[in-house]
């Protein structure tokens, strides 16, 4: 099922008394979600990925603006007439049920022509339950569940009715690392075998990057990026985008161009011909630097993190915008602990040029 938002808004009025001001938690979103795919909404809390969501399952009514599943206008449809499977994070099992009858829950208030008997309920349960991987944990309480096995319960229960849309808000977000692991890898492996069309919305970039076809990063209820998960990252749009994906995070400069030359302190690094003079920031990915006695770039040494295959080498540049500068590089580097300095080249392709008023990236 392919959904469609168009020009879709919402907003709230302001909540505190010192300040009335609207807040807008969705602004003209458009963008489309192709038949099948799973697509992650990504951002910092409060951007309005929430919103979105409750906007796509029919929970709140948009301000202004369109959603369609298909050719359907859902717009004014009710959350119940729309077809969509739901899932918190946290669970919100009936907690006096076991799990089965949390499965049939959904089946059960199904009326008119939608109205299944006993035995096409329980099949539809155990079904779920297959795909979630639960069938022998059918007649425990959620009480008796760990975290990772109450979130696939709330799974199942959203799969049992066929949703044309599964929408997936922090699903993971109460479980611990490891089955936060397990869990999102659950989930694409549910959803590449259902094909349902799928919105999993999540703050952790590294959680939206390994699962989704496509990510929407937002901000502040705005649009900044639509893309791959590989080619955000590789292309981002602005200095946000470039600073909300990747591990450890890219390392922001204060820089500038001066005559075709991408200069951060005294030193060039790259040459930019063509662009005029100005203050900028420069982005560089942790992986865009080249161990280099005498490179383009002094940095002073830090130390070094071993991370197995790699190492991280620690710095600081006094241009630099943030505490530490971090350059992962293979571990078969040798870095000399007892030397202040540290140099490095630059891949071009991992470093990126922000305009330091709008911070919009600037190609070069
Ligand atoms: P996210 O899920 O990305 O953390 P939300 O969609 O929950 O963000 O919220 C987006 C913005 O809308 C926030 O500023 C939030 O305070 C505001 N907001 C959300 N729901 C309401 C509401 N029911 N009433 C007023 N403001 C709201
Ligand atoms: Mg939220």
């Amino acid at each position: 099922m392919k959904v469609v938002l168009q020009n879709l808004t919402k907003t709230f009025p302001g909540r505190s008394k010192n300040d009335r001001r609207e807040v807008v938690a969705v602004n003209n979103f458009n963008f489309e979600i192709p038949d099948g795919k799973l697509i992650g909404l990504l951002g910092p809390s409060g951007c309005g990925k929430s919103t979105t969501l409750s906007l796509l399952s029919g929970l709140q009514k948009p301000t202004s603006g369109r959603i369609f599943f298909g050719d359907d206008d859902v717009t004014g449809l009710p959350a119940e007439k729309r077809g969509v499977g739901v899932v918190f994070q946290n669970y919100a099992l009936y907690p006096h049920l076991t799990v089965k009858q949390n499965i049939l829950f959904p089946l059960q208030n199904l009326k008119g022509v939608d109205k299944l008997s006993k035995t096409e309920m329980l099949e539809r349960a155990y079904e779920a339950a297959r795909l979630v991987q639960i069938e022998e944990l059918m007649d425990r309480k959620p009480s008796e569940l760990s975290g990772g096995q109450q979130q696939r319960v709330a799974i199942a229960r959203a799969l049992v009715k066929m949703p044309r849309v599964l929408l997936l808000d922090e699903p993971l977000s109460n479980l611990d690392a490891r089955l936060r692991l397990q869990t999102r890898e659950e989930i694409r492996r549910i959803q590449k075998e259902t094909q349902i069309t799928t919105v999993f919305v999540t703050h952790d970039q590294e959680e939206a990057m390994s699962i989704s076809d496509m990510i929407v990063v937002m901000k502040d209820g705005v649009i900044q990026q639509i893309g791959k998960p590989q080619e955000v990252y590789d292309s981002p749009v602005n200095l946000f985008v470039a600073k909300f994906l990747g591990t450890p995070p890219i390392n922001v400069f204060q820089g500038k161009i001066r005559d075709g030359r991408l200069c951060i302190g005294g030193e060039a690094l790259l040459d930019v011909t063509g662009i005029p003079d100005q203050e900028v920031y420069v982005g560089i990915r942790p992986e865009g630097f080249i161990l280099r006695e005498n490179g383009a770039l002094t940095c002073n040494l830090s130390g070094v993190e071993v991370m197995g295959r790699d190492i991280s080498v620690v710095s600081t540049h006094e241009s630099s915008a943030g505490p530490a500068i971090r350059a992962i590089i293979g571990a078969e580097n040798k870095v000399d602990l007892g030397s202040q300095t540290v140099w490095f080249d630059v891949k071009p392709n991992k470093v990126f040029v922000f305009h330091r008023e709008t911070e919009e990236r600037i190609y070069i």
